[in-house]
This record gives structure tokens, C-alpha cells and sequence, in this order.
């Protein structure tokens, strides 16, 4: 790589970087699935932002609209006041994803990143039902302010800004697959001494991403909306990761057939990257006072552009879902494969929809094959504890041949590090 380059970073920018560690090129341009670094040489890209590129880079249907606002001086700041790149979003959003799901949510423009749209969530659930406390689960990721750090499973990044007011449960499936934990959890609700107070909020991921792709099952996604509604605790689907189409449908919780109170949206929500949240709450829960949560970046228009795009692009038939759908299923097809030859070292592969993640029992294999697929120039990233998880994320746009390389170079890298 180019020295003089790593030189500026090392020199000038702080030590808290991360992805860049995994991945020490320049990067100059991106098209689509490829991302190119400042030597023109081609990288697939199957971290997407971290889930948040589920449209791809520069998605030509999408920054054609985002390229011709800008020329036409649209209003890229604006507080929180009305605009039209906002109704259009609002209106769009309606029709094309609330109504045919006969869902009705009201909108929250947050701060536009993840760990705030949780923060708003949080909060709001507090003030509705004058309850503090929050339960969480083992291995969630919330993000990483105040309290959606205190929400975080993983012990080396969590803080506990809000001690006292979380109580963390085992995440479906932790104790082992089938283990039922509802008797667990209400006991803990009804009894009195079971020293956790009546929360206001259950907040969850439906398929945890950072914790390691795991995929709570359909059951206890229903006895989870079962148990809220019967104690009134309002339920937070965090789908910021897994929202926007990554499980195969728009929302992560549609597989299960629930509707949460409070629904936090990030990430692929911006339509190319472009940073934006939104919180959808059920409109009786919306008792703030006006400006009671406020930002500066409140509504990014220029997202606001792109989201509109790609929702009438990709959302308004059905074509992306079966789409994501054959993609899943060559994913699991290779899944196969490779669990007849490495059981040896692979403990479990899953996911669903195109979140799909590779279990090593051993985190210095995992750690191996990112660093050997980057090495031909194939972008992954690890997740869970112990990063022992290589996590497939491809753009839900991505060209099935292309998709169909990727997973054979991955095959490669796995046959010679197993
Ligand atoms: C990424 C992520 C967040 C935090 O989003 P930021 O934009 O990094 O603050 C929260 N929850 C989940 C599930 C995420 O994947």
C-alpha cells in the first residue's frame, strides 16, 4: 500500500479507528459491489457499510436523483422545518411501505445515525410509561451513546451510562436452541423480589447483527409481543441493521407477524449511505412537547432524496424480494457444501434473507480467512465475542454471477485455512 497515505492516518487521526485496521488500503471510488483503492485495484464488497449500503455504492437509479436536487440548489439543511424532499420521503414511505403492511406509525427524523434513533426510542418509552428501567439482551448491539451503550451485550465496549436501569436476559436461543425462556422472563416480571422493576421497554434485534448473526426464532419474537402486550412494556425493534430489506423483507419483524410500538430505522434507510434515522412510534405514543428531543441534523434532505428513490425503485414491487430470496438460497446452497467438509471447524452457519454468518469454533480461523479474503481483494467482516463469526452482508442488489464469485473465492480461502 501506499506508505505515504497510511502515514496521514497514523499520524493524524486517532486511535480509535477500526474497520481500517482489517482493511489497510486507501479506498478512491466505489460503484455498486465494487470498491476501488487509490491504485485502481477492485475489491467485492460483502461488508456494505456495515449493512448500511443494502442498495450498493453510487446505485445509479438512486444518485441520479441525489446529483439533480443538488443542481437544482434543493435545501440540503433545514432544522426540522418543512420541506419537500421531506413530504416527498413522508408521503412515499406511507404508501409504498406503511399502508400495504396495514401498519400505522408516525415519524421521527432523529440525530441520522443509529445510536441516536435508539437513544429517542428509549427515551420516549420512559416518558409514556413513567417506568425506568429497560430490559435488553445477551450480544445485542444498540450502538454506542449513552444509553444504547449501556444496552451492549459485548463487555469491552459497554458502558454503563444508565446503571441500574437495564436488565440484560438471555437472547433467544442462548441457553441452547429450543430452551424455552418465557418462564424465565415472567417470573421475573410478576415476582416482586426478583429485583427487576417493571420496564418500559423491551428493545431487541430481531436477527443480532454485531452479537454474531443470531436469528431469534418466529416463536419468541411472538411470545416476546405476547408478554409486552400483557404487562404493557412497549416493544423496540431495533432494525437498523436488519431493516430495509436485509432479511428479505422491508422490516426484519415481518417473518414473525408482530407489530412493535416503537420501530428504530438507520443505516440502509439513507438509500446510498447517506447518514439518516427515523423512528417510527404508534401514534399514541407520541406525547413529546415540541422540540422535547431536538437535534441540528434533524431530516437530511439530501437523504430524504434518496430514500424517496429508493423506495419507488425497489420497493414498490415485488422484484427485489424474490430477488434476495434466490441470493439467500444460493448462500445457503454453499452453506451446505461447506458444512459437509469443515464440520471439523465450522460449528454452524446461518442467518437469513442476505445476513448470513460462518461460526468457527476457533476465532484465529475466522480472523484468518477475512485477512486471506482481503488478500484477494474480497471485503468480510467478523462479528460475535470472540469475532469468531465471518459475517456475509452483500448489497441486496449485488449481480448473482458476481455474488456466485465472491462464495467461491470465500470457499477458496476456507478450503486452505481448514
Ligand atoms: C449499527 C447499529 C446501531 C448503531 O448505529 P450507529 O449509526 O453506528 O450509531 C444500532 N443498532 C444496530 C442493530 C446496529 O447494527
Amino acid at each position: 500500500m501506499n506508505q505515504q497515505n497510511k502515514q496521514t492516518f497514523e499520524k493524524h487521526e486517532s486511535n480509535v479507528r477500526s474497520y481500517c485496521r482489517k482493511f489497510p488500503v486507501t479506498f478512491n471510488r466505489a460503484k455498486d459491489s465494487f470498491l476501488y483503492d487509490n491504485q485502481d485495484n477492485r475489491y467485492i464488497d460483502l461488508l456494505c457499510g456495515a449493512g448500511a449500503l443494502n442498495f450498493g455504492h453510487n446505485n445509479k437509479l438512486i444518485s441520479d436523483a441525489v446529483i439533480k436536487y443538488v443542481q437544482q440548489d434543493g435545501i440540503l439543511m433545514s432544522l426540522d422545518l418543512h420541506t419537500k424532499a421531506k413530504e416527498d420521503f413522508i408521503t412515499a414511505f406511507n404508501q409504498i411501505i406503511l399502508e400495504p403492511r396495514s401498519l400505522n406509525y408516525k415519524m421521527q427524523f432523529t440525530s441520522p445515525s443509529g445510536t441516536s434513533v435508539v437513544e429517542s426510542a428509549v427515551k420516549l418509552a420512559r416518558k409514556v410509561t413513567g417506568r425506568q428501567n429497560v430490559i435488553c439482551f445477551t450480544n445485542g448491539f444498540h450502538g454506542m451513546s449513552g444509553t444504547s451503550l449501556s444496552l451492549t451485550g459485548n463487555s469491552s465496549q459497554r458502558q454503563a451510562v444508565s446503571q441500574g436501569e437495564i436488565t440484560r436476559l438471555p437472547f433467544d436461543g442462548y441457553l441452547g436452541k429450543g430452551f424455552d425462556l418465557m418462564p424465565l422472563y415472567r417470573k421475573l416480571l410478576t415476582d416482586t423480589s426478583s429485583g427487576v422493576d417493571m420496564p418500559a421497554a423491551i428493545i431487541l434485534e430481531t436477527v443480532q447483527g454485531e452479537g454474531g448473526v443470531n436469528v431469534a426464532s418466529i416463536k419468541w419474537l411472538k411470545e416476546i409481543r405476547q408478554l409486552t402486550e400483557e404487562f404493557d412494556i412497549k416493544l423496540i425493534i431495533d432494525d437498523i441493521q436488519a431493516g430495509c430489506g436485509r432479511t428479505g423483507k422491508f422490516f426484519s419483524f415481518e417473518r414473525a407477524e408482530i407489530v412493535p410500538d416503537l420501530v428504530c430505522l438507520s443505516k440502509s434507510i439513507g438509500g446510498i449511505g447517506l447518514p439518516m434515522a427515523v423512528l417510527l412510534m404508534s401514534p399514541e405514543l407520541d406525547q413529546w412537547a415540541p422540540g422535547e428531543d431536538n437535534g441540528t441534523f434533524r431530516g437530511n434532505n439530501l437523504a430524504f432524496i434518496a430514500a424517496t428513490e429508493m423506495l419507488n425503485q425497489y420497493w414498490a414491487d415485488a422484484k427485489l424480494i424474490n430477488d434476495i430470496q434466490s441470493k439467500a438460497f444460493m448462500i445457503t446452497k454453499f452453506f451446505n457444501g461447506l458444512m459437509q467438509k469443515y464440520s471439523l471447524y465450522i460449528k454452524e452457519c446461518r442467518g437469513i434473507g442476505l445476513m448470513q454468518g460462518i461460526e468457527f469454533y476457533d476465532e484465529n480461523m475466522s480472523t484468518k480467512v477475512i485477512a486471506d479474503c482481503f488478500t484477494r481483494k474480497l471485503l468480510i467482516e467478523t462479528c460475535g465475542t470472540k469475532d469468531q463469526v465471518v459475517k456475509l452482508m452483500p448489497a441486496l442488489t449485488i449481480d448473482k454471477d458476481l455474488l456466485q464469485i465472491a462464495l467461491d473465492q470465500l470457499g477458496d480461502v476456507i478450503a486452505e485455512v481448514c
